[in-house]
Formats: C-alpha cells, structure tokens, sequence
C-alpha cells in the first residue's frame, strides 16, 4: 500500500509541475511497458487501450502498444518486437489462452514479468493477472434470464473456445442453469462456441438453433455483445426479436440501444476504467520489483497466479441510468442521439 501512495504523490507532484523530472525511475531509467492486445474489433478494447495508456503516463512511465487482429502468430512477432525494445513488464490479452505460453517463455528469457490482462494465460509462469470475476459475468446473465423466463428452450451462444474468459462466462452460465436442467423445468436445445467472437459467425450459429427447433426457442444467453448483435439479427430475420430474451455483455453503446429498443434484455457491465489503472499500476509495480498485493490466486493450471478479480454488474432497461450513464461510460447523448 506503501508504494502506492508513494506513486501517487509522484503522479501529483508531476502533474502539479513542482518537480518535473521526478518520474518514476528504475535502474536509473524511464519504466517502460510493452502492451500486446489480441484485437481491437469490440468497443471495449479501444477503451482499455486508450485508458491503459493515460494510466500508465500519468505514472510517470511510457507504454508502447501492438494489437494482433486475431492472430497468433502476429501476436508472437509484436510481442518479440515489444521485448527488443527493452521494456520492463509485458502486460498481454492473450487472443489464444494456451499458445501464449510461448510468448510468456520468451519473456523470461528476456528478464520480462508478464501480467496477464482480462484474459488468462494458461499453463504459463505469469507474474500477474488481472481481470473481472467471470464466471459471475456468467451468473448474472444466467440470473436475468431465468428470473424472466424460468421454465422453456434454452440456447448458449458461447465465446471463442480459445479464450479461457469464454470457458467462465459459460460455468458461470451453467451454475445457474444447471439445477433448473436437472428438475427439468429448462432444457438446452443448443449450446455452441462462436469462432474468434465475430457477430458473423453467431449469427450463423443462431440461425442453425432456429432452424434446428424450428423456431421455438424460448431464451438466448450469449457470450458477449458482440454475439448478441448476431443472435438478434438471425432472430429479426424471423421476426422474432424482442419476442425472445436475450442476454450479453460489455455494456457496449450498440447493446444499450437494443436494450432500450427492446430487442435485448440485459447486458454485463464490466467498469473498464479500474481495471486499466489497476494494471497500469500493477505493471510499474512490477518493473520497480516492489511487492504486490492481490486479492486472490487464480490456478492457471501451471501455477497459482496472484490475482486482482473486479466486480461485474448486471445491467438492464431499469438501471442503465444508475449505472452506465453515472459512471461516464456512455452519455444519456449518445445512447439516445447518435444511432
Ligand atoms: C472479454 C470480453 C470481450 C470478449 C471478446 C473476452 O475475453 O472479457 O469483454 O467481449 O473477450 O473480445
């Protein structure tokens, strides 16, 4: 806690002028924080990038940022591009769970502590991850639905099977769902993972459960806002939207307008902005070797890793005022201004 008082007032005697060059110093040298992103493609991304980024120079530090357009072998290379440039910490939303753990050796090699940012990387020896607690993005979900639909045709349109967050959003999905299964008051007529988290590929999904229940479906939970969007055209193909509940998640600008519409029940909000500034002082942690305190361990199936959970929140028609209105994360303008 010590630390971060003593970055604080670093930030403070900066930003007030007093003593400019008082940056935070390691070796006699700038800290210096690589960031690989998987994509840019959801809204949210843009927004972890940017407020990443403010974070970590108003710590006094500088941060140079690649994203991979999904691509593996792109992350690879940007992440070795990051470690040439001599930084200190390498933070990574890892696109593939499991094939990042070559990145993370690389960084070893190096001397580079790895923290693992929103995504876990799996069978890896990270420093540190840091991210919401998402298997409870998954329950509430689960929740807002069964409270509007408690009996009928379920259909679970899942996240990248790659991406370890998609695997807890669905046993967080499945914790709720699994007592109403088993008494049999819901049944599962179609549960399928959704490529690389494109709209394009749920709505090809969505349209195969239609298809294959010829249209009595009675609620959709999908993975994200992203998939939402895709489940919702394939249902208003069949005019069927707003007829269904429809669960997602990210708060994303276009899904609070379907909330609003009608055509979408609910969505998770995930407040983006503490969990950019949390890591951007987790990583100079890091980079100075100072100790770290965390609220949990997560096992990444190779090691404990010291973790830091924040708190998701359910968000619907109701409470889109009190939540994200309040908090900046869209304004009242353009949710209902600029379509
Ligand atoms: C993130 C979600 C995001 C999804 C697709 C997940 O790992 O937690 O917020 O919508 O990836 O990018």
């Amino acid at each position: 806690e010590d630390s971060e008082e003593t970055l604080i007032s670093e930030v403070t005697s900066k930003s007030s002028g007093a003593d400019t060059d008082h940056e935070i110093e390691f070796l006699g040298e700038k800290v210096k924080i690589g960031f690989s992103m998987d994509t840019l493609e959801e809204d949210r991304w843009v927004r972890d990038r940017d407020l990443f980024k403010e974070a970590v120079e108003s710590l006094g530090a500088e941060v140079e940022i690649m994203a991979a357009n999904g691509d593996d072998a792109l992350q690879l290379l940007q992440a070795e591009t990051l470690i040439s440039q001599e930084i200190d910490v390498l933070v990574i939303v890892p696109h593939n769970a499991e094939a990042t753990a070559a990145i993370v050796n690389k960084a070893q090699l190096a001397g580079v502590k790895v923290l693992s940012y929103d995504r876990l990387i799996k069978n890896a020896d990270i420093d540190l991850y840091i991210s919401f607690d998402n298997e409870q993005v998954g329950e509430l979900k689960a929740r807002a639905i069964t409270s509007r639909v408690p009996t009928g045709k379920y259909v679970y349109i899942g996240g990248a099977i790659t991406d370890n967050n998609a695997h807890l959003f669905k046993s967080g999905v499945f914790n709720v769902l699994k007592p109403l299964i088993d008494n049999g008051d819901i049944s599962i007529v179609y549960d399928q993972w959704t490529k690389d988290w494109t709209p394009t590929n749920a709505f090809a999904n969505m349209e195969a459960a239609l298809i294959a229940n010829n249209n009595e479906i009675d609620a959709v939970i999908a993975a994200n806002d992203a998939t939402a969007g895709g489940v919702i055209e394939a249902l208003e193909a069949q005019g069927l939207a707003g007829e269904i509940p429809v669960a997602g998640q990210d708060a994303d600008l276009a899904a609070i307008q379907r909330i609003i519409e009608g055509t979408q029940t609910m969505t998770v909000y995930k407040p983006i902005k503490p969990l950019a500034e949390e890591a951007a002082i987790l990583a100079v942690k890091l980079a100075r070797g100072e100790k770290i305190e965390t609220n949990t361990t997560v096992n990444n199936g190779k090691i404990d890793v010291p973790s830091v959970l924040l708190s998701p929140v359910s968000v619907e028609l109701e409470n889109i005022s009190e939540t994200i209105i309040a908090d900046g994360f869209h304004t009242r303008e353009e949710i209902y201004n600029q379509k």
